[in-house]
């Protein structure tokens, strides 16, 4: 990947600026519709918001609430399409939304009604009104003090990141480079004003590189202006950044395989709580900030609020001490004018054109990505003059592709790639071994993730391609040195590099530990 792009000397079709779900996603149409396509990400594949996000393929209940249908119904049909495209990471779950007077069941369950007729065909289980004895069967933790009974609609889940490496591969397979670790530096521009190409540096080597393009895609999400201000400094700002926390909590506080949405918190908001790989997951908070950073860290009352929160609906209230990571994203909100509550921007995605020429995509979810990517390129291809080409990702199989994934066990999560992996451990059985007792993760998946999922770093492996950061940061603190031994000797690395990587990974832990360092 990395000679073709220092090599090439024709320009690319369409180099894309950033490798997240939106990145990544660009890539995968560009690419299959025949476009040569070169990727740059400055840090690993999702390192951004994608690796951040609540683990919901939704339509999203609360927009409903707000009127916005359209913006609904797009997104149902796109929940549909991932769940067919990429089976083996996409699973329906059922969402309870409990009650406590007797009008929420009636109430919600209409709203929950339309949510499940607007996805028609791409539709998932019936929503359905539940007794108080239905709703504590399936919910034996919730807060039992003055539930009347709940209702039941169906979403779905995945793993984000999982996802993410799935569709770099699947962009790889269909001809792209992509690049991690390889950030943009410079936009630069032909006679006219107009940019013909930039300059991206390795950040490996130190080296920089030139490369020219048709069209360039900038894609950062959160960092969308200052990829655009390299090309017009006084640009106006199109973001409002608003940051995003979630804590993770052990299995006991959300048993069994049904989640809870809470429709009105203190602030207005919805926030759920979810079982993800075998964890609790709680969240999310919506927090207007100012700047934006690779690795955000949750504020202090933003976990404080999902804590009093959870315990309104949780019979065990949960504490900071019972805190296994906390981590925080910013969501990429486009601005709709002036206006300071950014849970009143919009949710939308948006396809901006600078005089430039530089075409930013922006704004949306990671449920939304693939039809993102589909506006993006269709107006990339008008704007860089290709040939006109029709998007074929709609019936696109992602890399990975498995129907019945779940009899892989504990590797279902890589789906068709899984045999090669247990392969891997019936010819070296010490690949076999767990790398810490909480959680399921194996050797052989680092020595894979190396191979094949391009993991630079140990971070890369514990937080991206395996998801120990997430689920329990001391224990991906435990497993860190093994991971860099092993990491190490795939990549042909001295000792020296091993016990940096692994201060490194502490360094960055320890923005995920906070609640359980009290
Ligand atoms: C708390 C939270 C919860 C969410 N939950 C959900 C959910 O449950 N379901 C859902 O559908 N959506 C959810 N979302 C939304 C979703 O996560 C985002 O919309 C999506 O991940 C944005 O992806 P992106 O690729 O646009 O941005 P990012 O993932 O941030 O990617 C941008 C990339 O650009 C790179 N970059 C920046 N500058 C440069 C440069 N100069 N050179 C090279 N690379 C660069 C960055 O390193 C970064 O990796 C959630 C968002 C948040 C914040």
């Amino acid at each position: 990947m990395l000679k073709q792009a220092r090599d090439r000397a024709e320009p690319w079709d369409m180099i894309i600026v950033g490798g997240g779900a939106t990145g990544a996603g660009v890539a995968v149409d560009a690419a299959t519709r025949g476009y040569a396509t070169l990727l740059l990400e400055q840090a690993d594949f999702g390192k951004g918001t994608s690796s951040r996000a609540t683990k919901l393929v939704h339509g999203g209940v609360r927009y409903l609430e707000q009127g916005n249908v359209s913006l609904v119904m797009e997104a149902l049909k796109e929940r549909g399409l991932l769940r067919q495209n990429a089976p083996h990471l996409v699973s329906e779950l059922p969402l309870i939304v409990p009650s406590y007077s007797w009008w929420e069941g009636p109430f919600y369950g209409i709203g929950l009604k339309l949510y499940q007729v607007l996805s028609g065909k791409y539709g998932f289980g019936a929503s359905q009104l539940l007794s108080k004895d239905e709703t504590l069967k399936r919910l034996p933790s919730v807060n039992p003090e003055g539930l009347t009974g709940g209702v039941v609609y169906y979403d779905g889940q995945f793993d984000d990141t999982r996802l993410l490496i799935n569709l770099v591969t699947t962009a790889a397979e269909q001809g792209a480079t992509l690049l991690n670790y390889a950030r943009v530096t410079k936009l630069n521009k032909g006679p006219d004003g107009i940019l013909d190409g930039l300059s991206w540096q390795d950040l490996e080597t130190g080296e920089t590189y030139e490369a020219r393009s048709r069209v360039v895609v900038n894609a950062t999400g959160a960092f969308s202006d200052s990829v655009r201000h390299l090309a017009e400094p006084d640009a106006a700002k199109m973001i409002a950044p608003s940051q995003g926390a979630h804590i993770v909590l052990d299995r006991s506080f959300l048993p069994g395989t049904n989640a809870i949405l809470v429709p009105h918190t203190k602030d207005g908001r919805v926030m759920f709580a979810l079982p993800w790989h075998d964890h609790t997951l709680v969240g999310t908070t919506d927090t207007p900030i100012e700047k934006v950073t690779l690795e955000p860290v949750a504020f202090d009352q933003e976990i404080e609020f999902i804590l009093e929160t959870a315990g309104l609906y949780l019979a065990k209230r949960p504490t900071k001490a019972d805190i296994l990571s906390v981590f925080a994203g910013i969501r990429p909100l486009v601005k709709m004018g002036e206006g300071k509550n950014t849970a009143a921007l919009s949710r939308d995605h948006t396809v901006h054109i600078d005089p430039s020429g530089l075409l930013t995509i922006a704004g949306g979810k990671w449920t939304t990505y693939r039809n993102m990517a589909q506006d993006a390129v269709n107006q990339a291809a008008t704007l860089g003059d290709l040939p006109e080409k029709d998007c074929v990702t709609k019936t696109l199989n992602i890399h990975g592709f498995h129907t019945n994934a779940e009899k892989f066990g504990s590797l279902a999560f890589y789906g068709s790639d899984a045999p090669a992996i247990r392969q891997m451990i019936d010819e070296d059985a010490t690949l076999g071994r767990q790398l810490d007792a909480e959680l399921p993760y194996v050797e052989a998946e680092v020595v894979w993730a190396a191979r094949e999922e391009v993991a630079r770093t140990v971070e890369d492996i514990l937080a991206r391609r395996t998801r120990a950061l997430f689920l329990n940061a001391r224990a991906a603190l435990r497993m860190a040195p093994r991971v860099a031994a092993i990491l190490a000797r795939e990549l042909g690395k001295d000792e020296k590099w091993a016990a940096d990587q692994i201060e490194k990974f502490g360094q960055t832990a320890s923005g995920y530990l906070i609640g359980s360092m009290e």
